[in-house]
C-alpha cells in the first residue's frame, strides 16, 4: 500500500491530477459563518444556501434539488425513490466507474450492461431503444462519461415514448450537464476530483414530481420532515439511510462554487492548449472524446486520449513509467469483465466499449502543470508513436 502511494508523493513524479480545493484562507469566512450559526449538519443554513444557489443555476425550485453525502448514495437513493419492483432491469453503460453498477445492485436491481457510442463514449437513447426492444427494461441509468454532457432532449423523448424513467449519472459533469429546458434527473458528485469539489458530497436535481424530496427524506434515515403528509411529522416514512451533507462540506462546496467560473475557464484553456501540443507531438495519431448534441465539457478534470493500437498504449505507459509520469486506465477493466459484477449483471454486446478500453489512457492534467512537465510527456508520446 505504502509502495503504491509513494510515486505520487515523490516530487519527481508528475501526478495524474491535483485537486483544485479552496485554501484554508478562502474557507475561513465560510467556516466562521458556520460556527456562528452553531449548525453543523441536518440541513443547516449553509446546505440550504448551497441548494438555493444550485437550484437557481438549474432553473428549478429548491424542492427539485437536494444535496447528499456523495453521488454513489445519491444514485442508490434515486433508484429507491423511483419505486421500481425488486430486481428491475436497469440499463447501464459497461464503460463507467464501478459505482454506477454497484448502486443499482445495492438498490436491489439488475444492471444490464450496454455499449457506448464510439465518438462520444456515451450510452445513447438509440442504444437504449434497441436494448429495450430486445429485452424488456425497467429504467435507464446513463453516464455523462468523463463529464461529457448528454442531449437531454433525446432522453426526454425516450422517457416519453417508452415510459421508462431515465437517470443521468452526471457525477463528473457539474457545469456541463444541464436539464436543457426539458424534464430529467441528474446526480452529481462533489468529490475532490470532480468539477465542483467539496471533499465529499453530491447533488440530485430532478423535475420528476416528489423525487428530490423523497431522496432528501431517504438521506435523513427516511424520517418525515413534512408537516403536511399522512405520516406524522418526525416519524419514519421510508427505509432510508444517513446520506446528509454536513455544513462543513457545504462550506467547502459554496467556496468552490464562488470560484467555479474562473477555474472552469482555466481548465478549458489548458485542455485546448495541451491537446494541441499532444496532437503535434503524435502527428495527430491520438483521438479524443467528441462532444455530441449535449454540448461540450465546461470544466474538464481528466485528460483521456486513445492511442491508435493496444500496443502503442503499452509503449506509452511503459515510457511514462520510466520517465515518472503517472497514467491511468480509467474505467478499466469494463464492468462486464469484473468478476464481482458480471455474475450479477445482464451482459449485452459491447464492441465499442471494448475498442475504447483497449486503447484509452488517462494522462496528467491539472492546473499548474508546468511547461517542463508537459514537455516530458510529449517526449514519451513522440517516442511511443515513432513520430
Ligand atoms: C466519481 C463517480 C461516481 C462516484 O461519486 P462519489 O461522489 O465519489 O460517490 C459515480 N459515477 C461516476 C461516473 C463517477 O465518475
Amino acid at each position: 500500500m505504502t509502495k503504491r502511494l509513494l510515486p505520487k508523493l515523490d516530487p519527481e513524479w508528475i501526478p495524474l491530477l491535483v485537486p483544485d480545493m479552496p485554501t484554508p484562507e478562502e474557507l475561513l469566512p465560510w467556516l466562521e459563518q458556520m460556527h456562528r450559526n452553531r449548525y453543523y449538519s441536518n440541513f443547516g443554513p449553509l446546505v440550504r444556501e448551497l441548494e438555493a444557489e444550485l437550484a437557481k443555476r438549474f432553473n428549478v425550485g429548491t424542492d427539485q434539488v437536494t444535496t447528499i453525502s456523495n453521488a454513489t448514495l445519491g444514485l442508490e437513493m434515486v433508484l429507491q425513490a423511483l419505486n421500481l419492483p425488486a430486481m428491475s432491469r436497469v440499463l447501464v453503460p459497461a464503460f463507467t466507474f464501478v459505482a454506477t453498477a454497484t448502486a443499482v445492485i445495492r438498490a436491489g436491481h439488475v444492471p444490464v450492461l450496454a455499449d457506448v457510442d464510439e465518438n462520444t463514449w456515451l450510452l445513447t437513447p438509440e442504444m437504449a431503444r434497441a436494448a429495450h426492444a430486445d429485452l424488456r427494461l425497467d429504467a435507464v441509468l446513463s453516464v455523462a462519461t468523463f463529464g461529457m454532457p448528454h442531449d437531454m432532449q433525446g432522453w426526454a423523448r425516450f422517457e416519453h415514448d417508452t415510459g421508462l424513467p431515465v437517470v443521468i449519472d452526471a457525477a463528473g459533469a457539474y457545469g456541463s450537464q444541464w436539464l436543457q429546458g426539458v424534464h430529467g434527473t441528474l446526480v452529481f458528485s462533489m468529490h475532490t476530483t470532480k468539477s465542483l469539489p467539496a471533499g465529499e458530497g453530491g447533488l440530485v436535481v430532478s423535475t420528476r414530481p416528489g423525487l428530490a424530496a423523497r431522496v432528501r427524506q431517504c438521506s435523513n434515515f427516511g424520517i418525515n420532515l413534512h408537516p403536511d403528509v399522512d405520516v406524522a411529522f418526525g416519524t419514519l416514512a421510508d427505509t432510508g439511510t444517513n446520506a446528509k451533507m454536513s455544513e462543513y462540506h457545504a462550506a467547502v462546496a459554496l467556496c468552490s462554487l464562488h470560484k467555479w467560473d474562473q477555474l472552469a475557464f482555466n481548465r478549458r484553456v489548458l485542455q485546448a492548449d495541451f491537446i494541441n501540443q499532444l496532437n503535434q507531438a503524435s502527428g495527430n495519431k491520438l483521438s479524443w472524446q467528441i462532444a455530441g448534441e449535449g454540448g461540450m465539457q465546461m470544466a474538464p478534470t481528466l485528460l483521456c486520449a486513445r492511442l491508435p493500437s493496444a500496443s502503442a498504449r503499452i509503449a506509452l505507459e511503459q515510457g511514462c513509467q520510466r520517465s515518472r509520469i503517472m497514467t491511468r486506465r480509467w474505467y478499466q477493466p469494463l464492468l462486464n469483465q469484473m468478476p464481482v459484477l458480471k455474475t450479477k449483471c445482464h451482459l449485452l454486446d459491447t464492441p465499442n466499449a471494448e475498442m475504447i478500453s483497449q486503447t484509452l489512457i488517462g494522462l496528467p492534467f491539472f492546473l499548474g502543470i508546468t511547461e517542463e512537465q508537459r514537455q516530458r510527456l510529449l517526449i514519451e508520446v513522440r517516442r511511443a508513436l515513432n513520430y
